[in-house]
């Protein structure tokens, strides 16, 4: 494999950073960078809270990110997936990969059901669908277990090659959980899909695919040093 492990793909980043300013097209770019922002407008950044990211250290950054407001913006958020979608399948053909499930993180399940679509329009069907995975707390852990509304027929973990889907992966913390479980059910994973993503770069999975439609980069502090709140507390 060529790649390095955890490379991500991000879509408007590839377009904006592949765009060639000998070309007198700039209106291209001019249109990717305001598609951007009109995302980041669209998906309210939270208040900080100090959350335990995946390595259980305390850190201070924006919480529960949500694409609601995105979701119901319709025509514009179907487009992104759309285009999202052209990626994911040249991704799928360029790795020989097989997917047959999405498996969204809560939420994501719309995001999900979207993409979905659009993989079958592009001629790529997965068997089984999307199924939901919520997160559990017990005991003080955190863990992420299927719906029990949301079964499919003849349920069985052990045939799925999976896309985990999120919509914004923040910490990662529910992917990489969820990655974890369901391997232990013997499921495949081909890949993390993230709607938008804080990660940059390079993301955390040992898995062989990660793409993101594109970066949300924000700052995050370890517990008691952010600025922020430091100014709050101060002022
Ligand atoms: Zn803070």
């Amino acid at each position: 494999m060529s790649k390095k492990d955890g490379e991500v793909f991000s879509v408007i980043e590839y377009y904006i950073k592949n765009h060639n300013p000998d070309y007198s097209c700039d209106q291209s770019l001019k249109n990717w960078i305001k598609c951007k922002e009109k995302i980041t407008q669209k998906i309210t950044i939270p208040d900080h809270t100090i959350i335990h990211d995946r390595n259980h250290k305390e850190i201070c950054r924006p919480y529960r990110f949500s694409l609601t407001p995105l979701e119901r913006s319709g025509e514009n958020f179907r487009y992104y997936c759309r285009v999202l979608t052209i990626w994911i399948k040249e991704k799928i053909e360029n790795t020989g990969a097989k997917p047959n499930i999405l498996i969204a993180m809560g939420g994501a399940n719309i995001f999900a059901k979207q993409l979905l679509l659009y993989l079958g329009q592009y001629g790529i069907f997965l068997e089984f669908g999307s199924i939901k995975m919520n997160r559990v707390v017990s005991g003080g852990e955190m863990t992420m277990e299927y719906d029990s509304n949301h079964y499919i027929p003849d349920f069985d973990p052990g045939k799925f090659n999976a896309f985990i889907i999120e919509d914004f992966l923040n910490t990662g913390l529910s992917v990489d959980t969820a990655i974890k479980r369901v391997r232990c059910d013997r499921t495949k994973v081909l890949g993390v899909i993230a709607f938008t993503n804080s990660y940059r770069k390079c993301w955390p999975f040992d898995v062989p695919i990660n793409i993101s439609f594109l970066e949300l980069p924000f700052e995050k502090f370890p517990a008691g040093t952010c600025p922020e709140h430091c100014q709050k507390i101060s002022g």
